[in-house]
């Protein structure tokens, strides 16, 4: 019986020694394994120097280390680059790289499409197609991780933030999540501590609990309104999980949160959700929800418009009267500088110009024909803030 074999990006340090052990192997032999896929970006087990010949025998024939296949990167002139990875049946996602002074990011998808069908989100417009596996997730920071060192002439590591907000609502792929963020957290893996990874959630309550219990990591919660009937538009989600819930389910998982401060996301919408009485509104929830509030700071994100959302970018002015009133509340508040502008790269904005999924598999088809040239790096200036993307 000849099986599919087994993805290694797949498994998290524990899953992968569960593996070794249905080949007859010591666990021990995954941390090995583990090191050279994830830390050495290595994918030939013949390569794996200090493994068992009689291991990587057994590799062959069962497992494989099967990344994503890029279809485009783009090159933004402030050193953003953004990838399109073909994952089959005509879908594409995209992962972002945003270096910055004194940290580099990556901004990763969880799913194809999305199902909570936000108003002001392309991701949203396009449907839900399916979940990305753990091995799709992990293979985005591989992939970036390891080109990025190598055109940097480096072993060391290069991106030292992950924020799950590409495409897809990462807690509605729940399974699928957790050993990818496993994976990005174990010092075996790539490192990264708790306060650098960060998962964005439109709201699912009861997951939010679980993330909570399984893998607490730093958490952004895209607020985006300051009252269920606004919110109830904006983010169809709401009604299932009113404000005052997820609220109630911010303050429980900063029990348990790496940082003392849940990340509020607000995109600013021209006329939708920007006036004084919004801010006013949002000012009395954050400080008196409950009685006592929720610790947080607020993210104001520019939108990014796109013809099919009907919805236009608040005004500059308005963006900074809105942040004033919330600080002159002493909320912490910070405006995200719009990164990669020229290559519509800004998370939030991917696949901004596909319309449907159709449009998708025709343009995976077009850029299939384009070949990749790695660049030389580039460093940008650091953005005003980033509040949302770790320290
Ligand atoms: N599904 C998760 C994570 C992915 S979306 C979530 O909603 O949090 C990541 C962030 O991008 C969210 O805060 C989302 O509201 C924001 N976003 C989506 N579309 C956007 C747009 N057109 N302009 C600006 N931000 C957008
Ligand atoms: Fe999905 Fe997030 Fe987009 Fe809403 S904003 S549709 S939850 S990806």
């Amino acid at each position: 019986m000849t099986a599919t074999p087994a993805n290694l990006l797949d498994f998290d340090l524990e899953g992968l020694a569960a593996f070794c052990e249905t080949l007859g192997e010591k666990r021990f032999r995954a941390v090995q394994l583990f090191r050279w896929i994830h830390q050495k970006g290595e994918s030939d087990f013949e390569r794996m120097s200090d493994l068992a010949k009689s291991l990587r025998e057994k590799l062959k024939g069962a497992a494989q280390v099967q990344g994503l296949q890029p279809i485009s990167q783009q090159e933004s002139a402030d050193g953003t680059i953004k990838w399109l990875f073909d994952v089959g049946g005509g879908d594409g996602i995209e992962a972002v790289y945003i270096p910055e002074d004194d940290r580099a990011t990556l901004c990763i998808s969880s799913q194809a499409g999305c199902a909570v069908g936000c108003r002001f989100c392309s991701t949203g417009h396009q449907g839900f197609s399916r979940n990305l596996t753990t091995g799709e997730i992990v293979a985005q920071l591989w992939f970036a991780e390891h080109l990025l060192r190598k055109r940097l002439g480096t072993s060391e590591r290069v991106i030292s933030n992950v924020v799950m907000m590409g495409m897809g609502e990462p807690l509605q792929n729940y399974a699928a999540l957790v050993p990818a963020l496993r994976t990005m957290l174990h010092d075996h893996g790539y490192g990264l501590s708790r306060r650098r990874l960060t998962v964005s959630t439109s709201g699912v309550v009861p997951m939010m609990d679980r993330l909570g219990q399984d893998c607490p990591v730093a958490l952004a919660v895209s607020l985006h309104a300051p009252n269920d009937a606004l919110r109830d538009q904006l983010v169809p989600l709401n009604r299932k999980y009113p404000l005052a819930e997820l609220l109630d389910a911010c303050n429980r998982y900063l029990a348990f949160a790496p940082r003392d401060f849940i990340t509020f996301e607000y995109c600013m919408l021209d006329g939708v959700n920007d006036q004084p009485e919004h801010a006013a509104q949002l000012v009395e929830y954050v400080r008196h929800h409950a009685g006592r509030g929720v610790s947080c700071k607020l993210n104001l994100i520019p939108f990014n418009p796109f013809p099919a959302s009907g919805l236009l970018r608040s005004p500059q002015p308005r963006v900074q009267a809105f942040a004033k009133m919330l600080s002159d509340a002493g909320i912490v508040t910070t405006v995200r500088k719009t990164r990669g502008d020229d290559i519509a790269a800004a998370c939030g904005q991917l696949a901004g110009d596909v319309k449907d999924r159709t449009r998708v598999g025709e343009r995976i088809a077009r850029q299939r024909t384009i070949t990749l040239h790695p660049a030389q790096p580039r460093h940008a200036p650091a953005p005003a803030d980033s509040a949302a993307k770790g320290d």
